[in-house]
């Protein structure tokens, strides 16, 4: 199978790239970036200090679209759009594990996604996945008299919050108890903010270092409390879930997937 990596010089980016050229079934089928990272032209290989692909980083994605059988992209939100795009035209598996789109940028993928298979997923590890299964299923058992919590923390470069994981964590506590959840969500407090309503999903979030991703939902109920909780240790799980996301993926019906659908787990 022959995979593409846009946006190769981000975090994941380099990850994904050292993951594709670590996996011995599967091949690179090119790298992009912006030209501003100063390593258009370089060679992939190098880039993540493996011996020479013999790919170069280009700046133009779409012949890698033409040519890949499946397109990794953790890249940013208006990146992921385009790539929606072309996988739509060129009918290329898309991988998106980018964060922070605007609803109007979701649509974009959901309508790229009637063209393409596309498995979008804001975290692409096995533990977090489950974790979304089962805080469905303790939002469901405890209901609203629990109140629900999220905490997360990530490295100081991150650009969105809070963190798309804790946002799928909070979708998932409202689907479980059957709330509508842009009306329960509380992203952020500050100042004279009232009692808490009954009901409420809460957030809070830390930045900082070089933490690759940390995250707890907490059920706090009368008298006692029921914690859930991930830390990702390495980037490598969630370059290793993109790349088992891809091989899924190539021969499905056009469609946006999630990594529940990939690992066959939550319904
Ligand atoms: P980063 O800023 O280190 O990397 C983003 C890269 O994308 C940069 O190198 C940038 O130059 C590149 N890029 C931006 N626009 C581009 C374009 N038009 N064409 C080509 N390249 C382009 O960020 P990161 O830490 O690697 O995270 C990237 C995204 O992935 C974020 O949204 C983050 O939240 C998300 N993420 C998802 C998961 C997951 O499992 N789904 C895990 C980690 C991070």
């Amino acid at each position: 199978m022959k995979i593409g990596v846009v946006g190769c010089a981000g975090r994941m980016g380099r990850t994904n790239l050292a993951e594709v050229l670590d996996t011995t079934d599967v091949t690179l089928a090119g790298a992009v970036e912006q030209m501003n990272t100063g390593i258009v032209g370089r060679d992939a290989g190098e880039l993540v200090d493996r011996p020479g692909s013999g790919v170069a980083v280009g700046n133009d994605p779409v012949p890698l679209f033409a040519q890949a059988d499946a397109v990794i992209d953790f890249t940013a939100p208006a990146a992921t759009v385009e790539h929606a795009k072309l996988a739509a035209q060129a009918k290329t598996v898309l991988v998106v594990g980018t964060t922070g789109l605007s609803h109007d940028q979701a649509e974009e993928i959901h309508k790229a996604g009637r063209h393409a298979p596309i498995v979008w997923a804001a975290n692409m590890s096995v533990g977090v996945t489950l974790l979304t299964v089962l805080a469905e299923q303790v939002g469901a058992a405890l209901g609203e008299s629990f109140d629900a919590e999220i905490l997360e923390m990530h490295h100081g470069g991150k650009k969105d919050a809070p963190s798309g994981t804790a946002l799928s964590l909070g979708r998932s506590v409202a689907a479980g108890r059957g709330q509508d959840f842009d009306s329960v969500a509380k992203l952020s407090r500050e100042g004279q903010t009232g009692e808490r309503p009954v009901g409420e999903i809460g957030f809070a979030t830390l930045r900082g270092g070089d933490v690759v991703g940390e995250h707890s939902l907490t059920f706090a109920g009368a008298g006692e409390r029921v914690t859930l909780g991930h830390v990702a240790q390495t980037r490598q799980i969630f370059a290793r879930g993109a790349l088992r996301a891809a091989r899924w993926a190539q021969g499905q019906a056009p469609g946006v997937y999630s990594m529940r659908d990939v690992l066959g787990i939550g319904g």
